[in-house]
C-alpha cells in the first residue's frame, strides 16, 4: 500500500512505516537475519512485501521510504530525478510511489554509494530510462566482486546495465527542473565512494549513509569506511546545514540539524569510550559488556545493528 500526503505523513504514521519497514526491510533485527540466510539475501527477499512511504518534502522534491536506502525523487517536465535505487525486489511498489508523485518519466538516477540497499534497483531503473551517476569508486565496486566483511557476503559484478554511465571524482552541478541539484564526494566515511546531494533551492540536503538517524550505522571498513571517517563526514555536513535545512538521512526519518548534532555527539562519545576502554587493553567483548551506548541502546539499537555492531564497528577503527 502506498500513502501520500502533500503536508507530509504525520509522527505517528511514519513511526508504523517505519515499523513496518522494519520488519520487511534492511532494518529488520538482527536476530532475524542469523536464521537462514544471510542479511543480504534475506533482506532482497523481503523486498517484495515491503510497504513503501511517500512523504512530500519540499519544493518538488518527495522521498520514498521502506525498500531498502531512502530515495529521493525530483520530478518535473524534464523528467524524474532518484537519487538511490532502493531494492530490485520493490520495483513494482516503488513503480507505483513514483507514478504517485508525478507522470513525469524516469530520466536520472544518481547513486549515493555502492551498497546493494541503494543501488540494487539500479538495472530496472536503468531499462525505464534512468542514465546513471555516481561517484568513480561505486562504479568500481558495482563493476567488480567486492566482499563486505561487515555483512559475510562477497558481492559479484552487476549486470551491464545496472552500472553507472557517467561518474565524476569530487563534484558535480546538474540543472534540472528549476533546480541545482550539486553532487560532493566524501572523503572516505561510511565506504569510499559516498556523495552527498544538496537540491540548492529546496534547501534539502541528502546525505547518504554518513547519517542513519535513530539506528546505529553501519561502518563498511572493507570498502573504505571507517569510524574517523564518519565522524568527519558529520562534521561537515554540520558545517553545510542550517536550522531551515531538510536533510534527508540514508535510512531512518527525515531529519534537521539539530539530529545530525544528536548524531554526531553519540559518534564522537562512543569512539572516546570505547577507544579508552580498548587502551586499558580491554577485548571486544569486555567493551560490549560494559555497555559504552547503554543510554541510546533502547531506541537506537533495534535496527540493522545492534548495540555489539556498532561497537564493534568503533572498536576496529580505533
Ligand atoms: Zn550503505
Amino acid at each position: 500500500m502506498n500513502t501520500k500526503s502533500d503536508s507530509g505523513i504525520s509522527r505517528r504514521s511514519f513511526l508504523i512505516s517505519t515499523s513496518m519497514a522494519a520488519t520487511a526491510g534492511l532494518l529488520a533485527p538482527r536476530n532475524s537475519f542469523a536464521q537462514a540466510d544471510g542479511l543480504v539475501q534475506t533482506a532482497r527477499k523481503s523486498a517484495a512485501s515491503a510497504t513503501i512511504t511517500v512523504q512530500k518534502l519540499r519544493g518538488n522534491v518527495s522521498v520514498l521510504m521502506g525498500a531498502g536506502g531512502n530515495i529521493a525523487v525530483l520530478a518535473g517536465r524534464g523528467g524524474k530525478l532518484l537519487i538511490d535505487a532502493g531494492f530490485a525486489g520493490a520495483r513494482a511498489k516503488i513503480a507505483d510511489a513514483l507514478a504517485s508523485i508525478s507522470s513525469d518519466p524516469i530520466k536520472h538516477l544518481i547513486n549515493s554509494h555502492w551498497h546493494f540497499d541503494h543501488t540494487d534497483g539500479n538495472e530496472w531503473l536503468h531499462s525505464a530510462g534512468a542514465v546513471i551517476l555516481a561517484h568513480a569508486n561505486t562504479r568500481k565496486h558495482l563493476a567488480t566482486t567486492t566482499r563486505v566483511e561487515g555483512w559475510n557476503f562477497t558481492f559479484s559484478p552487476s549486470p551491464p546495465g545496472a552500472i553507472p554511465a557517467e561518474v565524476f571524482e569530487d563534484e558535480r552541478t546538474l540543472q534540472l527542473n528549476g533546480t541545482t541539484i550539486a553532487l560532493k564526494h566524501y572523503a572516505p566515511a561510511h565506504t569510499d565512494s559516498d556523495i552527498s546531494v544538496l537540491f540548492t533551492e529546496a534547501d534539502i540536503f541528502h546525505v547518504a549513509d554518513t547519517f542513519w538517524n535513530g539506528y546505529y550505522p553501519f561502518i563498511d571498513y572493507s570498502t573504505g569506511g571507517s569510524i574517523d571517517g564518519m565522524i568527519r563526514a558529520t562534521e561537515a555536513n554540520l558545517a553545510k546545514v542550517t536550522g531551515n535545512t531538510i536533510v534527508i538521512p540514508g535510512h531512518g526519518a527525515i531529519g534537521d540539524k539539530s539530529q545530525l548534532a544528536f548524531y554526531r555527539d553519540l559518534l564522537v562519545g562512543t569512539r572516546e569510550k570505547v577507544a579508552a576502554l580498548k587502551k586499558q587493553g580491554k577485548s571486544l567483548d569486555e567493551i560490549v559488556a560494559a555497555k559504552p551506548t547503554a543510554a541510546t541502546d533502547a531506541k537506537w539499537g533495534n535496527g540493522f545493528r545492534s548495540p555489539k555492531d556498532f561497537i564493534g564497528d568503533v572498536f576496529q577503527g580505533v
